[in-house]
């Protein structure tokens, strides 16, 4: 496959003006959003050793390759890290709410909110699914749910 086409995202505006704080976009960032709004959260996957990279990339930073192709992520991940914050900073997170490490199933680690139920017990390698978090004015966020698995609550 050929290096990351970004031609096909001219155009492509996040709506005016976002009720909650705008992504940061840098050089490479745009195509992912662009997966996120369409519910289809991608991923750069390395054309010539086949890892997944986040944030997004000129090149692997396993091999080194700037071939990759953008790959919808299965959805799995695993909690690294949480934490709940107890004060509000911005209106659209009211407190308590919890912000998430998670180790996607595919290797690279995201971070987001924890939406819904929280783990009675440990948090720390409990499953959780990506979700896409619709906000107004037409945006969307990747967050997580906790899955309800026993074999992730025994560990
Ligand atoms: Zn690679």
């Amino acid at each position: 496959m050929s290096a990351i086409d970004d031609s096909a995202d001219a155009g492509f505006e996040f709506p005016d003006p976002a009720p909650y704080p705008v992504p940061v976009m840098g050089l490479f960032d745009r195509p992912f959003w662009r997966s996120v709004l369409a519910q289809r959260t991608s991923l750069q996957k390395c054309d010539d050793c086949g890892a997944f990279r986040y944030p997004p990339g000129p090149c692997c930073p396993e091999c080194l390759s700037p071939q990759a192709t953008w790959t919808q992520l299965l959805g799995g991940g695993t909690i690294l890290s949480w934490v709940v914050f107890h004060r509000q900073y911005l209106p659209a997170y009211p407190a308590p709410h919890a912000v998430v490490a998670v180790r996607l199933d595919e290797g690279p680690v995201m971070m987001s909110n924890l939406e819904g139920e929280w783990p009675k017990n440990s948090w720390i390698g409990r499953r959780v699914r990506l979700v896409h978090h619709e906000i107004p004015g037409g945006f969307v966020l990747p967050r997580f749910q906790l899955v309800d698995d026993e074999r992730s609550a025994e560990i």
